[in-house]
């Protein structure tokens, strides 16, 4: 009997090596000239769908180039970690990496309550003075040299611009994504500063103080500290914050003087965003800017 498990055990091993090499051999086949690190993201499972294409039609930086040196579109969209619009390009017939980061929810609240609350008029002066001082939104460390700050006119029909910061790195010289990535690592800073999930930005209430400091009408919610505005197309005239989920409905009002025992008697449906008056304002202390 021993000799019976002994035959199925090697057996099994052989054919475990086999699989094993042909796994190999179809890796080779269907990577050839893929960097080790992409082959192993790819295999891995563990890889949103829009990354996975790029990187299968793109495993390296030379191949984006020469796609787009033969007229291809080398663009990767993501909102992984942060709004992140990846892009081959040509300058003066050059292959540049252009990478646009898109400033995270909160901070395109306030810059959006800017713009709304602003006379129709004079928006695209206000989005000259938001191009300007988007770097001042930003964390220190994250205002770098060959940073441009961008704000993108609403397409035509559509109501609300793009803010974003993009840096550029001619693709010369560069040949696998890591290379570009340890080309770019001084903008580490900046991609943690628009990481959706945790940035290190000026948001909603933050963002409106330094908005309000230059003469653009953005607001806040002083309940919820939200980015407010009163002139959604949908809700004119009353105080809305753009989560969609909330829009018109404080998270931080208080009702509970309406909420009963019995969910029968309950008056509670939630309260109203609170702008402050110029004059209550005042009286909290805050100047009619700040
Ligand atoms: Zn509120």
């Amino acid at each position: 009997m021993a000799s019976t498990k002994k035959s199925v055990s090697s057996r099994a091993k052989r054919v475990g090596k086999q699989k094993a090499a042909a796994e190999q051999r179809r890796q080779q086949r269907q990577y050839e000239g893929v960097p080790d690190e992409i082959v192993e993201l790819l295999e891995s499972g563990d890889i949103l769908p829009e990354w996975d294409k790029f990187y299968r039609a793109f495993p390296t930086v030379t191949a984006a180039a020469e796609a787009v040196a033969r007229g291809e579109e080398v663009t990767l969209e993501s909102h992984e970690h942060e709004l992140l619009l990846l892009e081959v390009v040509l300058e003066d017939n050059q292959p540049v990496v252009m990478t646009t980061l898109h400033v995270p929810y909160g901070t395109r609240d306030a810059l959006l309550s800017g713009l709304f609350n602003s006379e129709t008029a004079d928006r695209e002066q206000v989005m000259a003075t938001m191009a300007d001082l988007l770097p001042e939104l930003l964390p220190e460390e994250a205002r770098i040299d060959g940073v441009e700050a961008v704000v993108e006119a609403p397409a035509p029909g559509l109501l609300a611009p793009r803010f974003a910061f993009r840096f550029k790195t001619p693709a010369a010289g560069l040949t696998t994504w890591s290379s570009y990535y340890e080309a770019t690592h001084q903008f580490s800073p900046l991609r943690e500063a628009m990481s959706w999930m945790d940035t290190g930005a000026a948001t909603h209430a933050e963002a409106v103080a330094i908005l309000r400091r230059h003469g653009i009408p953005a607001a806040a919610c002083a309940q919820c500290g939200h980015a407010v505005t009163n002139q959604h197309p949908a809700w004119p005239g009353l105080w809305v914050d753009l989560v969609p989920e909330c829009g018109p409905l404080c998270e931080r009002y208080d009702d509970t003087a309406l909420t009963q025992e019995n969910e029968i008697d309950s008056l509670a449906i939630g309260g109203p965003h609170h702008v402050l008056t110029l004059e209550e304002a005042a009286q909290a202390g805050l100047t009619a800017n700040g």
